[in-house]
């Protein structure tokens, strides 16, 4: 439960510290029976003067800033939907899928169409194999260049294979609702390409 939340539970004349969720989550943490009220009291006094900023953001027109790299870092901004709504729909497949901002060079000259660009401007090998397979239609395998790597791999080998899980409620301090932790780890390890061993519990 973040601040925010606990305010208005308390504008609502109601007990914080018998509302159910109090003792259930504080700023993503729970440790199984802690009654968090004294921990969050000094954290909502400024609560209130949040509040009548927001209302008084709200009561201006809206700033005429256009959707662009501000509205993902540091991170998405939830109005995405909102403020792209108005902007022209975007091509099917867009320049920004070429990798390592390949799609920023195209952006510039004002095409946002990867199918539209001339491929003979692609630099770099790996986003003219994007725009290819992008137009083609089929997706670039490399089977050879795939063995070859692992070919050179000396024995004995260990592959760490691990588990997660996710709670809807964390249990542990530090971790989000439905934030995936690791909890199983698993090493299997090859001696040689006629052998497997895996060790689990
Ligand atoms: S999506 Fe968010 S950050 Fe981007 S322009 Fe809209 S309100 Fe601003």
């Amino acid at each position: 439960m973040g601040r925010p939340e606990f305010w208005s539970i308390r504008q609502l004349s109601r007990d914080p510290a018998h509302h159910p969720a109090v003792t259930l989550l504080a700023e993503g943490n729970y440790d199984g029976d802690t009654d968090v009220l004294d921990d969050v009291e000094h954290l909502i006094l400024t609560r209130g003067e949040v509040v009548r900023a927001a209302r008084a953001t709200l009561a201006v027109d809206e700033p005429d800033i256009s959707p662009s790299s501000h509205c993902e870092t540091p991170f998405p901004c939830e109005f995405a939907s909102y403020c792209r709504a108005s902007l022209a729909p975007s091509p099917e497949w867009s320049v920004t899928i070429l990798p390592n901002g390949g799609g920023k060079k195209w952006m510039g000259q004002g095409t946002d169409d990867l199918t539209g660009i001339d491929p003979a401007g692609l630099t770099n090998e790996v986003h003219r194999r994007v725009h290819a397979a992008t137009i083609s239609g089929h997706p670039f395998h490399n089977p050879e260049a795939f063995r070859a790597g692992p070919a050179v791999w000396p024995y004995p080998r260990t592959w760490l294979d691990f588990e997660t899980i996710a709670f809807a409620v964390p249990r542990w301090i530090g971790t989000r609702p439905f934030e995936q932790v690791p909890f199983q780890f698993q090493p299997t390890s090859s001696m040689s390409t006629a052998s497997l061993n895996i060790r689990s519990f």
